[in-house]
């Protein structure tokens, strides 16, 4: 969608005034700086804001234990035993999935290895794994964990994605050509969904494809992704999915992951790391020898979980799902279209963007690149509060994020960084 834009003040405060999203904004503590100005917070990415009556949901269940201690499982407002089945059906909406498909759970690394026990299963030469070079370093160390773990090797066995020469971000058909490249050895393709460097999106759904393809198994860390893109998990036929909770979902640091199964593999008799959790919940307290798996995804859970997270996890989708993904996404779009406007009118000779042009291959986040910058730009930036993130050698992300990220918001993240460049 491209607008007409202007780059006046006025401008910004009308888009403001014809935002229809635009009260959400109350309902977050926005932090502030030592003159109690709001500051300018671009980190949602990293870590959410605190919505106002999150406080409220984890206090019902610290009121509850006080006044029913141990029975509080069953005679809660909200009984713990079944408490992560509250969040099903408003996670499986944020990616796009049957309630049977997702489940709250540990947290994402721990995940995405319960995951990889189960999906990564190599036999023979197809033993390899693919990741984009730029990952995460936590999924880097997770995939090159698993390879070793299986007695195979990390230096050969895992196919690392590059961009061409002189570009930033992945051509979808030459993470396809890769795909069919190495065929028959290849056993999973496991991206960031979101990659966090670029902000670039992953086209999931073809990726999957020409991954069932091959006879490989396709599965995404959807850390940046989750409450960032209007995601179809289900219909793309992902295989399985991990994601955290505390950056666009905005449940608090170290919030409770998701997990997605597809449903085509609600019943298959997996290997998995058992517990508990898993079992079937009619013989959950008979304390039976057998595991006797649910079916779905809850089945990889291990413990009981962390209420109080959870507590956090509810408050938050309860917005989401006042609000619902296509509405958020259309003005996640506008918005960062419109930083993405006000960036670029500062200049080519001193600014780049690295992230996708191309709407469908990015979320909110813009990464842009400074021209002969150095971490001195980014106190510069701290200095004048904006909350940024800065990644070396010379990357600023900025994360506009719908829910309470406003166009003023990008007004004057944009008018400082063309004072300071
Ligand atoms: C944020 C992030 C992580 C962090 O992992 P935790 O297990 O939550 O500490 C891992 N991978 C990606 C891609 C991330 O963006």
């Amino acid at each position: 969608m491209k607008l007409n834009h202007n780059p006046t003040r006025e401008y910004a405060e009308k888009l403001d005034e014809n935002d229809e999203l635009a009260s959400f904004r109350e309902k977050f503590y926005i932090p502030k700086d030592p003159e109690g100005n709001e500051v300018k917070y671009f980190t949602g990415n990293s870590l959410g804001l605190q919505p106002k009556h999150t406080e409220q949901y984890i206090k019902q269940e610290l009121d509850d234990w006080a006044a029913l201690g141990v029975e509080g499982h069953t005679d809660a407002k909200n009984p713990w035993m079944p408490y992560h089945e509250f969040v099903t059906d408003s996670l499986a909406k944020v990616v796009g999935a049957k309630p049977i498909e997702v489940v709250a759970m540990n947290t994402l690394t721990v995940n995405l290895h319960l995951m990889m026990v189960s999906f990564y299963r190599p036999e023979g030469d197809r033993k390899k794994i693919m990741i984009e070079r730029d990952a995460f370093p936590s999924d880097i160390y997770a995939v090159k964990s698993q390879l070793k773990f299986h007695g195979n090797d990390p230096e050969n066995d895992l196919i690392m994605l590059a961009p061409r020469e002189g570009e930033f971000t992945l051509r979808t058909e030459d993470i396809i050509d890769e795909i069919k490249k190495a065929g028959d050895n290849l056993a999973l393709v496991m991206l960031g969904g979101v990659n966090y460097y670029t902000g670039q999106f992953f086209e999931l759904d073809k990726i999957t494809k020409a991954a069932h393809d091959i006879g490989a198994v396709a599965g995404f860390d959807l850390a940046h992704a989750a409450g960032n893109i209007d995601l179809k998990l289900h219909d793309w036929n992902v295989d399985f999915a991990v994601w955290c909770t505390y950056k666009y979902l905005n449940a608090g640091p170290g919030g409770i992951a998701g997990a997605f199964v597809h449903e085509n593999h609600a019943t298959e008799k997996l290997p998995r790391f058992e517990g508990w959790w898993g079992t079937d919940k009619k013989e959950r307290f008979l304390m039976k020898d057998e595991f006797n798996a649910i079916p779905g995804v809850e089945s990889w859970q291990l413990s009981n979980p962390p209420i109080f997270q959870l507590a956090a996890l509810r408050a938050s989708l309860d917005i989401f799902m006042e609000v619902g993904m296509q509405k958020l996404k259309e003005k996640s779009r506008k918005l960062t279209s419109y930083l993405e406007y006000m960036v670029k009118s500062i200049g080519k000779d001193k600014i780049e963007i690295i992230t996708p042009e191309d709407e469908n291959q990015r979320g909110c986040q813009l990464s842009i690149r400074v021209k002969d910058a150095d971490k001195n730009l980014f106190k510069e930036l701290s200095d004048k509060h904006v909350i940024a993130d800065w990644r070396e050698p010379d990357v600023i992300r900025v994360a506009p994020v719908p829910l309470y990220n406003s166009y003023m918001d990008c007004y004057r993240f944009a008018t400082i960084l063309k004072e300071l460049v």
